[in-house]
């Protein structure tokens, strides 16, 4: 029988037992709350024999191989030894730890595969994500006449974005793209310039990075002076970037401000709340992110403060025919039913895919199983545990809190502040700060990021993890200052015995 299925090419399609035996050691791995995901150490380390059964797979196989076993390997290897986000410890970059519900419903469209990519064929599917948009509308207060889409992150979403502004400036006539001007400061994410030079601008003449306050927020007397001078030098302001919780600390840009100014001069406002923009359910950052609802685009990640299983970002804007305007497709091949069908909205018409799947789903039901309350619990709970840490920080004689914003917390291991001498110098302490990130990940229990802030090396944590607790906090903060103070000693002796 398997020799059979083998024969005609169909041992991709498997029978019922095979099914559900793969399904039941996935599902047993996902439903035990002591699995290594949440317990094991954050980044494993492979073994020897996995490395060597690994590497003796580099060739293509010309036969295939039976189904259970091939799973129970990949099972195996994978539930133990990926770096898993789910973990407490997880704090690094701005990786949302995947929810169950997402993974589940991920799991879900997986199964029903439908087509995303044509009206005629993804009737049901459109019609959830075109709800789902209006619902992310309705919970970061953004008009619901707009239009968007779910892409594959923030990156996608901010391409998605330039292009439309360049789509609205260019009915004007413009013929060289390098007069345009994109003003964003210095912490703007790296897709930025990506995005710039994927849409045929040179990132050095097109992109002015604005200079920061104190506060590392956009300086707005500098962006008025850039943009006058620009307008001087016959040059076309196209787009403003506001950051909403920028990817280093999580500063938010003063929104309102930035809106202003981009109404008054006709630019593209632009926000990139990839991050930050979810923290508009909280009370605290309500008021600081008030500008969103008034920006021509935004870009928002349910992979990241959504607890979403990756990947899945979304890209909102204003005018509700600027997408279609700038992306929409024709082709021989596609059904002429297609314009006629319902509302003809079809997704591919607004964004970069043809064919998509179906993410618009797990963030469907995340927001239907937590509910608005329940997202806002989930994200006051994450920033009351970056404020734990800085607060933590603060009252630690070896450590130096740095910044605390949204749910990105920075410090250092700094043994200079318990006495009157710097013993240490700057250089050694950011080298003794990058050890120290080394040695615990190498240790395992804790998974803290760095940035760099004007030449200083700073840990980081950024904590969007249903699972990381105050205790978490406190284990990581000691961790820190154990590593820290063994590096000192280490770093003494060398001086002595120079
Ligand atoms: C993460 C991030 C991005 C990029 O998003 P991806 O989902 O990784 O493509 C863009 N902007 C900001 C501010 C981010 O934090």
């Amino acid at each position: 029988m398997k020799q059979e299925n083998q024969l005609h090419g169909s041992s991709l399609n498997l029978a019922p037992e095979q099914i559900k035996k793969i399904c039941a050691e996935i599902v047993d791995y996902l439903s035990n709350k002591e699995n290594p995901r949440y317990t094991q150490k954050v980044r494993p380390k492979l073994t020897d024999r996995q490395y060597s059964d690994l590497s003796a797979l580099e060739r293509m196989p010309y036969h295939g191989s039976e189904a259970v076993s091939t799973f129970e390997k990949y099972i195996q290897l994978l539930t133990t030894q990926a770096v898993s986000t789910s973990h407490p410890g997880f704090l690094a970059y701005i990786m949302g730890a995947a929810s169950d519900v997402s993974v589940l419903a991920d799991f879900l469209a997986a199964a029903i595969s439908a087509p995303q990519t044509s009206a005629s064929t993804s009737h049901l599917t459109t019609m959830i994500e075109a709800q789902t948009i209006k619902w992310m509308c309705q919970l970061l207060g953004y008009p619901e006449t707009g239009s968007g889409l779910f892409v594959s992150g923030g990156s996608v979403a901010n391409l998605i974005a330039l292009q439309a502004a360049i789509k609205k400036k260019r009915t004007q006539n413009i013929v060289d793209l390098n007069q345009y001007r994109v003003y964003v400061s210095k912490y703007s994410h790296s897709s930025i310039s990506s995005a710039v030079s994927i849409s045929g601008l040179l990132p050095d003449q097109c992109i002015q990075y604005i200079e920061t306050t104190q506060e590392h927020t956009l300086s707005i007397s500098d962006l008025k002076t850039k943009i006058k001078h620009d307008q001087e030098y016959g040059y076309i302001p196209l787009m403003v970037i506001g950051i909403a919780g920028c990817t280093s600390l999580g500063v938010i840009d003063p929104l309102l401000v930035l809106s202003d100014i981009c109404m008054k001069e006709d630019i593209w406002f632009h926000i990139d709340a990839a991050y930050g923009g979810f923290a508009v359910l909280s009370q605290e950052y309500s008021e600081a992110l008030k500008g969103m609802q008034f920006s021509d685009s935004l870009t928002i990640d349910p992979h990241k403060w959504m607890y979403a299983a990756a990947d899945v970002g979304c890209i909102l804007v204003k005018d509700p025919n600027i997408l279609f305007n700038t992306f929409n497709q024709s082709g021989a091949y596609y059904s002429s039913d297609d314009l006629t069908f319902s509302n003809h909205l079809q997704f591919r018409d607004l964004g970069i895919q043809t064919t998509r799947s179906f993410r618009a789903l797990k963030v469907k039901l995340s927001l239907e199983i937590a509910g608005r309350i329940g997202y806002q619990q989930m994200i006051e709970k994450d920033i009351h545990l970056a404020k734990y840490a800085y607060k933590l920080a603060l009252d630690h004689p070896n450590l130096e809190a740095y910044s605390c914003h949204l749910s990105i917390v920075t410090l250092r291991f700094n043994p200079n502040l318990a006495t009157d001498e710097n013993f240490i110098s700057e250089t050694n302490l950011n080298k003794i700060n990058q050890e120290i990130i080394d040695d615990l990940h190498q240790l395992g229990d804790f998974f803290p990021s760095h940035t760099w802030v004007n030449n200083k090396y700073l840990i980081r944590l950024c904590i969007v993890n249903l699972n990381t607790t105050e205790e978490t906090i406190h284990g990581l903060l000691e961790a820190i200052d154990e590593v820290g103070k063994s590096k000192t000693c280490n770093y003494l002796t060398h001086m002595s015995t120079q």
